[in-house]
């Protein structure tokens, strides 16, 4: 099928239209017209190739809601007309032990990327969001469910289930007592969430000028990194932090924030770290530990927990072609909600 998207030809380079062939329908295959994609700060990391292994050309985005235009013959769970979403992955082995465990995305073959990953079959480098289609094995899409606004729901696809995850591994729920570092696509996700499961949520910044807009979202206080004398003030108070800061930085100056035994989990900054220090670790028996997006059982499992906890993502709504304004925006770090493309404003 012929589809047009917004692609970066290199690291330097802006997004622009590009048309491009979606595969043939398989048998399990769905096909989808995307109606709203969000724009994570990855899309922006891997059209500059920040991480390294970008293939060129890449239409990013991995938070993808439509509806489904043709299912192939072998499909049962969706059928036209269907309102569905699509996340960070296009397919997995399925048959390894990591697969069986709905740990999809730490397949022992590798995950499938929705972008700038390989076909499985075809060898094809997959393409992501920024476009009008998307064709996706049935494993691997999602049911949109009632209630949720399509306009808004998109970001739970990578900034919801990403950290969402790590909530459910550390087994927050009523009386926990979270800290969520850096309040943009992610962290304002985190906060959300993490509040309708319970927990007591205190959010960490750069500056207080999203306090507002987080304790609205149900953080109960916000804190500056850089008030050393707050900073103190909150010394063995969480139990789990979750850092989402995107660049290279010093996790130290946080630790001593956990209580005993706490946990602080990186899933921001891919890639390099500067120099730490272990003492806050030993003194505490304090942990640093990652998090890679969620399988596809557990994606499902958080779009209906924002249906039936009534949490939508705070959303932008931009056009396609407002995309490099967007990415700018996000560089600067300003936002505490989260960009989305509404696909009308794309013509075929
Ligand atoms: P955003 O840009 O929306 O938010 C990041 C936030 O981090 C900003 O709002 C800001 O918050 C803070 N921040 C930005 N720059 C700096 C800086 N130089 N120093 C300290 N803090 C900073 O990004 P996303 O939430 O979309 O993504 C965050 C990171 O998570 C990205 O690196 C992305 O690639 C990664 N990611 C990882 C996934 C995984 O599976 N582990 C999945 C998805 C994304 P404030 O102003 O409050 O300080
Ligand atoms: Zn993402």
């Amino acid at each position: 099928m012929k589809t047009i998207g917004y692609a970066a030809h290199a690291s330097e380079k802006p997004l622009e239209p590009y048309h491009f062939e979606r595969r043939a329908l398989r048998d399990e295959d769905v096909s989808i017209e995307i109606l709203y994609c969000g724009v994570c700060h990855s899309d922006l990391h891997t059209a500059e190739n920040d991480w390294g292994w970008t293939q060129y050309p890449v239409v990013p985005g991995h938070e993808i809601v439509g509806r489904v235009l043709e299912v192939g013959s072998g499909v049962t769970k969706y059928k036209v007309g269907d309102h569905v979403a699509v996340g960070c992955m296009v397919d997995s082995c399925l048959s390894c032990d990591q697969c069986h465990q709905g740990e999809e995305q730490f397949c022992r073959e590798g995950m499938v990327g929705t972008y700038s990953g390989q076909d499985r079959i075809s060898g094809e480098l997959t393409q992501g969001g920024y476009s009008k289609h998307i064709v996706v094995r049935e494993e691997f899409v999602l049911r949109v469910p009632k209630g949720l606004d399509l306009a808004k729901c998109a970001p739970i696809l990578c900034a919801g289930i990403t950290t969402y995850s790590p909530l459910r591994t550390w087994n927050v729920g009523p009386g926990s007592r979270v800290a969520v570092i850096g309040l943009g696509g992610l962290g304002h996700m985190a906060i959300k969430i993490a509040a309708a499961m319970g927990a007591h949520v205190t959010a960490i910044s750069r500056s207080d000028k999203k306090k507002q807009q987080v304790l609205s979202y149900g953080a109960k206080e916000l804190l500056v990194s850089s008030d050393e004398a707050v900073m103190q003030a909150h010394a063995n108070q969480f139990d789990l932090i979750i850092n989402t800061i995107p660049v290279k930085h010093d996790f130290t100056p946080y630790m001593p924030l956990l209580d005993i035994d706490g946990t602080q989990v990186l899933v921001g900054q891919v890639g390099e770290l500067a120099e730490s220090n272990s003492v806050p670790m030993l003194l505490g028996r304090r942990r640093v530990a990652g998090s890679l997006i969620g399988g596809i059982a557990q994606t499902q499992e958080i779009l209906d927990f924002c249906a039936l906890h009534n949490i939508l993502p705070e959303v932008e709504m931009i056009k396609m072609d407002e995309i490099n304004d967007a990415f700018d925006k996000l560089k600067q770090g300003d936002m505490a909600s989260r960009f989305v493309i509404d696909m009308s404003s794309l013509d075929v």
